[in-house]
């Protein structure tokens, strides 16, 4: 398989460093990033009706209804080619999404590949999503302490903190993290398609052990 038509899902709790995962690998791999979360902030700044209709959900850190999340993640994935490789972030999420995303791509083209499944202990996910900033105009994820400037190192675009990530919402991410998106795991692990990596620690270590894994198992 060539890296160009790798498809993976990258998987793990809020604040586990998908984002940041998944902007290496998008380079890495050379295949496109495809973002549930991202794509409904775009609908929310442009306030489009799909926006105003998840709005409410995103604010609480409930889930997007699967019907609504479904159509605009398979929207996009048909716009791709059926050899054409990708990685999906925050998606999918329930496993009425994952047995859907199944079921569409194997039909249209091929089933995704892998499971990139990015481990962190609940107590570093508290501390990092109350730290964590994105970039406004390249969405990269930072860290920053209360005295570091707002300005993105990737870009020197400005830096925004999510308006889901205060206490309340991270509370409740977390818990139907638990409680819906951990069976996600479960269906795929059931098929062997997960790959763990240990997202603790600096980024470029957790860099180098997500790309020291899948060399692996494409070398395999
Ligand atoms: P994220 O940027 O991935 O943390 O997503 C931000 C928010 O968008 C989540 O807290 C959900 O409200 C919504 N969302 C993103 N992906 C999904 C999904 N696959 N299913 C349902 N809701 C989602």
């Amino acid at each position: 398989m060539t890296t160009g038509s790798v498809r993976l899902v990258l998987f793990g709790p809020p604040g586990a460093g998908k984002g940041t995962q998944a902007l290496y690998l998008r380079d890495y791999l050379g295949v496109p990033h495809i973002s549930s979360g991202d794509l409904f902030r775009a609908h929310l700044q442009q306030k489009t009706s799909l926006g105003n209709q998840a709005s409410e959900y995103i604010n609480q850190g409930l889930l997007v209804p699967d019907e609504v999340t479904i159509e605009i993640i398979l929207d996009k994935l048909l716009t791709l080619q059926p050899t054409d490789g990708f990685l999906l972030d925050g998606f999918p999420r329930t496993e009425y999404q994952a047995r859907i995303l199944s079921e569409s791509l194997t039909t249209k083209s091929k089933n995704i590949d892998k499971v990139i499944y990015i481990d962190v202990p609940i107590d570093e996910l508290i501390k990092r999503l109350s730290n964590r900033y994105i970039c406004s105009d390249c969405q990269a994820p930072q860290n920053l302490n209360p005295s570091d400037s707002k300005t993105c190192t990737v870009c020197g675009g400005e830096l925004y903190q999510r308006a889901d990530d205060n206490m309340s919402s991270v509370t409740t991410r977390l818990d139907v993290y638990q409680r819906e998106t951990i069976p996600v795991l479960d269906f795929y692990r059931s098929q062997d398609l997960v790959i763990t990596i240990d997202g603790t620690g600096p980024i470029n270590c957790i860099n180098k052990r997500v790309q020291s894994q899948i060399e692996k198992w494409l070398t395999q």
